[in-house]
């Protein structure tokens, strides 16, 4: 049995209580490793050690040197891709090819993305007729890093990698179902001969470790990803000290598409967008909204592209679905699944997984399930669900289908299907989303803001938003001749 420590001050360490608690893998319900469960004392243990850092060579890096390292972990993540895909899959019970081709992949690509980045960055200069200002950009200090279990390494890595190439020391605290690539990450950290404390990392709960750490005094800025609830919980604390706060949260996305889309394209987009990582993505398509006149043959399609996904054992290759991460995830979809019929859902795809390997835990796996008939207002269209239920919705015109989109808390994302560019640009344009997607989904460019409006959190990532965020600006003036 594998034993999964804390990472502090350039140690492997337990927990200062040496209390653990169990990894399970969902797709078994086998117990993969024992994990150190961290409280306030290893918050204080992990917050100091990254303090020293910052206040000791590390300070004085060059931008150089700190790309170097951004980049010899990439090559160290690389150099491990298979394990830790397997690492991914058996954490989250996500499809092992998508672990393979999509995670950890992007994983590396995002120490080499901010390693450039910091690498090509120029500094701003203002210049007057008598004097010069230019703009320092200081690394914030100490930052806390807490992430989801969706998509463990790939969130993980996209905070730390800008933290590091700008200079920051953090502590990291990754979700308690998906310890084993966060514990990979701190095992490249110390291989690489990273000074230590410049990379902490605690396991354990959110309300044990992840509470008091954005509550410490010595973090300077708090970076998270996850729930609105928690977010709004994670807000509160960190503002009454005043941190810098970058909240992604979550999200009911609009997928719509419109009379003369290509379905050709637009089915196996909208069929991607409902149900990639079995719809366990912030920017998942949920809700897709059909114009009238192409409405009865796309669903008609959807539901048979859905129906065909291959439901099963994420360490089958061809396996395009896996389980559920826990038994509160089982119980939420369970709970949704029962809600839909009775707002009036009539399920068009979807239905109990068969033919199981023997081995896997039956009460993990859904298949992705697909309702018509529900109102735009009803708790299934409106709250966000997370897993393998999508629903689709009619519209008449482009004011009605902005308004169903428009018609929730969140506001992260949007993909929009239409021959019509002019159309496409104004209606995107209409839509109260961080991000929207013309004729594709989830295309991703690192340079872009990554994020959302209204309750799907505050700021943004990638790029130049994620060197933003984790430094402050100083501006010297220079007076160059008198006055
Ligand atoms: P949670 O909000 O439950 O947890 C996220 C992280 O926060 C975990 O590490 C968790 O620890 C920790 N945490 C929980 N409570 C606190 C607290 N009071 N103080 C500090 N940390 C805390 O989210 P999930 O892990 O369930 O992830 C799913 C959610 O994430 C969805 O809503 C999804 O939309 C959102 N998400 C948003 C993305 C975006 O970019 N906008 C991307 C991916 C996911 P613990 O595991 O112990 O609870």
């Amino acid at each position: 049995m594998k034993t999964l420590l804390n990472y502090i001050d350039g140690t492997f360490q337990p927990a200062a209580t040496g209390d653990t608690f169990a990894d399970i893998n969902p797709a078994t319900n086998q117990i993969i490793a024992n994990v150190a469960k961290s409280g306030e004392q290893d918050v204080e243990r992990a917050v100091s050690a990254a303090q020293r850092a910052q206040h000791g060579a590390w300070r004085q890096t060059s931008t150089a040197e700190r790309a170097d390292l951004c980049d010899a972990i990439a090559d160290h993540l690389e150099a491990n891709l298979e394990a830790l895909a397997q690492m991914e899959s058996a954490d989250t019970g996500k499809p092992i090819t998508t672990a393979r081709t999509i995670d950890i992949p992007r994983a590396v690509a995002n120490f080499r993305f901010f390693a450039g980045a910091v690498r090509h960055g120029a500094q701003a200069c203002h210049p007057m007729a008598d004097a010069l200002n230019y703009t320092n950009r200081k690394p914030l200090g100490v930052v806390a890093l807490i992430t989801p279990w969706n998509l463990p390494l790939y969130l993980l890595s996209w905070k730390v990698a800008p933290a590091l190439a700008t200079g920051n020391a953090i502590v990291a605290k990754p979700s308690e179902f998906t310890p084993q690539t966060a514990s990979a990450l701190a095992e490249a950290f110390h291989a690489v001969g990273a000074p230590a404390g410049v990379f902490n990392l605690l396991h354990g709960f959110g309300a044990d470790a992840g509470a008091p750490l954005v509550a410490h005094h010595g973090v300077n800025g708090v970076s998270f990803t996850g729930g609105t609830t928690t977010g709004a919980a994670i807000a509160r604390t960190a503002s009454a000290s005043f941190k810098k706060l970058s909240l992604e949260l979550g999200g009911k996305n609009a997928t719509v598409v419109f009379d003369d889309a290509d379905l050709d394209q637009a089915i196996p987009g909208a069929v991607r967008a409902a149900f990639t990582n079995n719809g366990q993505v912030c920017l998942c398509g949920s809700r897709v909204l059909v114009q009238r006149g192409i409405y009865d043959a796309f669903v008609e399609r959807f539901a048979a592209a859905v129906d065909d996904m291959v439901v099963g054992d994420p360490s089958d290759p061809h396996t395009q679905v896996g389980p559920l991460i826990n038994p509160a995830q089982q119980e939420k979809i369970r709970s949704y699944l029962q809600l839909a019929g009775e707002e009036g859902g009539r399920q068009i795809a979807g239905g109990s997984p068969s033919g199981l390997a023997e081995g896997l835990h039956a009460d993990a796996f859904f298949r992705p399930t697909v309702f018509a008939d529900l109102a735009p207002e009803c708790r299934t269209s409106q709250e966000e669900i997370f897993g393998p239920i999508a629903t689709v919705h009619v519209f008449d015109d482009e004011a009605e289908a902005l308004s169903i989109a428009n018609g929730v808390r969140y506001g992260l994302a949007a993909s929009v299907w239409t021959r019509d560019l002019q159309r496409a640009h104004a209606f995107a344009t209409a839509l109260d989303v961080g991000m929207v997607w013309i004729n594709t989904w989830l295309k991703r460019d690192l340079r872009v803001p990554f994020g959302g409006t209204k309750d799907s959190g505050v700021g943004r990532e990638g790029g130049a938003y994620s060197l933003a965020f984790y430094t402050e600006d100083q501006n010297i003036c220079v007076q160059l001749a008198e006055s």
